[in-house]
């Protein structure tokens, strides 16, 4: 039976840095959950059915009114996650970009496709796409706009409403961001977000919906999909990452050493794609180590305009905490910042050396400012060392002229070569991880059809004598069909003829 929801039980979010109140939201149960997505079944069969053009009036009706009040989103990003004023305004305008985007590509990427037919020349083969219905997509904390909006916008723009259960740290901006909605499409109950904590994501999963949407942990990645799994609803999962980067003896080392730094400490190292350890070439790796060591500490923490907010959830600082000791405990070196650098919610950047996969801080997700930077005799020990790993998510690559060859080696959803995140700015880019980074793709052509139903039809375009779909066969079927057999997939001329024909296109 759905459970019903205390309506005065109301979940407060606060501001991280100063841990003053920002607002309180509802905290809704299934009974809740199961009616929005009833009221979005509805506004799903109404925007289905529209045309691509139709829909594309609408979203960017919604990106102009986001775009509109980017100060005002941004702020609220500021106040309930921590980051500063700089990447709250970046994460808005990387989210922006990508309703355009899905938008623009939505249509492309849905088009029907003609097929080969094969042996059944008489058949027209076409594959298509359809919208899903629901779509259900539960967020984190980290960027708790552009994260979302990976599925959000992909999902509506291919034609689904959504209900949005966003992290219990972050509700408000999703509330924001769900009325500037209602007031942009036509369509209402198109995008409604439900609140509260984990038992409300929970109760979205078991819910109705068509597709989950799921980024966070792969802890809670788990319990999505088990819960998913009643009502063999499928599942997307975007999830953590343990992203490695390479350091080659020929790459531009000052350029590594500012893209690591970034990488590694943008957000305050709250990114899946965040650089979580580092491979650097023996020959240039005391070079590469000051330079990095130079440039963290010129960084400032805290305040609005620090290029390093306050960790968004406490639970965080302590895992960071617990993976800096645990590796001068087992013999790191703190070239800056260290386990005794966190004050409350802020955490110096740490850069570590003498790092091994035995430490956490090489092996499990930090998700916090750490660089830990580990020599390498060859490239082929930091091919190793990098897929080492139950993750799969980000990487990265900083090298001459064998980069492209080394990036092919990792074994990782993305890689970026002699820069960092690129492939999340670019929208065309599916994506997505592997092992304990999830599966499915958002972004990109990819991201549109992860949200779309595949139809298959074969259509009959002219009788042939002979009739392979009836049980009206003559009496000599078998005998024809063995020779069939030899004649196509065995030693027959027309098997030597097939396989010719693809040696030559190879
Ligand atoms: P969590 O896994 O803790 O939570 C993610 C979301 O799931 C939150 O909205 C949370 O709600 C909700 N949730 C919690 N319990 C359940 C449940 N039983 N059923 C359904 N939903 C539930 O992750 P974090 O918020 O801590 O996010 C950080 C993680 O996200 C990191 O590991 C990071 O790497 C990953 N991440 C991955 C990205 C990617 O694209 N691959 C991008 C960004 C982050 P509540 O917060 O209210 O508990």
């Amino acid at each position: 039976m759905a459970t019903a929801t205390n309506p005065t039980e109301r979940l407060s979010s606060y501001n991280p840095a100063t841990n003053d109140l920002v607002g309180t939201v509802p905290i809704h149960g299934q009974a809740e959950v199961d009616a929005a997505v009833a009221r979005a079944r509805v506004a799903a069969a109404r925007w289905g059915a529209l045309s691509f053009a139709a829909r594309a009036e609408e979203l960017t009706a919604f990106r102009k009114a986001l775009a509109a009040r980017s100060d005002e989103v941004a702020e609220l990003l500021h106040l309930e996650n921590g980051k500063p004023d700089l990447e709250a305004l970046t994460e808005v305008m990387m989210a922006l970009g990508h309703i355009q985007h899905a938008t623009a590509c939505a249509e492309g990427a849905m088009a029907p496709r003609r097929v080969s037919s094969g042996l059944l020349a008489n058949f027209r083969a076409t594959i298509s796409y359809h919208p899903l219905g629901v779509v259900g997509v539960i967020g984190p904390w980290n960027y708790p706009l552009f994260t979302p909006m990976g599925s959000i916008a992909y999902a509506l723009a291919a034609g689904n409403a959504v209900v949005w259960k966003p992290s219990e740290l972050t509700p408000l901006i999703a509330v924001k961001v769900a009325e500037i909605a209602a007031k942009a499409f036509a369509v209402s109950d198109l995008l409604q977000v439900v609140t509260g904590a984990g038992a409300t994501g929970a109760a979205l999963a078991k819910s109705a919906v068509d597709k989950i949407a799921f980024t966070g942990s792969p802890g809670t990645g788990r319990r999505v999909m088990m819960a998913a799994a009643e009502r063999l609803t499928p599942v997307l999962l975007e999830l953590g990452g343990k992203d490695p980067m390479i350091v080659a003896d020929d790459a531009d080392l000052p350029k590594a050493a500012e893209a690591c730094v970034y990488g590694a400490l943008t957000n305050a190292g709250q990114a899946c794609i965040s650089v979580e350890r580092v491979y650097v070439a023996e020959s240039v790796h005391d070079r590469f180590v000051d330079e990095v060591v130079k440039q963290v500490r010129t960084l400032k923490v805290g305040g609005d305009d620090g290029d390093l907010g306050a960790m968004t959830s406490p639970a965080q600082v302590a895992i960071v905490k617990d993976h800096l000791e645990d590796a001068v405990a087992k013999g790191a070196k703190v070239l800056t910042g260290g386990p005794a650098a966190i004050t409350g919610s802020y955490i110096q950047p740490t850069v570590l050396t003498d790092v091994d996969h035995r430490m956490k801080v090489m092996s499990d997700e930090t998700f916090g400012p750490v660089i830990p930077i580990k020599r390498v005799g060859s490239l082929d020990e930091a091919v190793r060392l990098a897929n080492d790993t139950r993750y799969g998510l980000g990487s990265s690559v900083f090298a001459g002229k064998g980069a492209r060859a080394l990036a092919d080696k990792l074994r990782a959803g993305m890689t970026s070569i002699n820069s960092v995140m690129s492939f999340a700015g670019i929208p065309s880019l599916p994506f997505g991880g592997i092992g304990d980074s999830g599966f499915g793709r958002i972004h990109g052509d990819e991201g549109i059809r992860e949200f779309t139903r595949i139809k298959s039809t074969a259509e009959q375009v002219m009788a042939l004598p002979v009739n392979m779909m009836s049980f009206r066969q003559p009496k000599d079927a078998p005998k024809r069909l063995r020779g069939m057999i030899k004649q196509l997939y065995g030693d027959g001329v027309l098997a030597k003829a097939t396989d010719w024909f693809r040696k030559l296109r190879q």
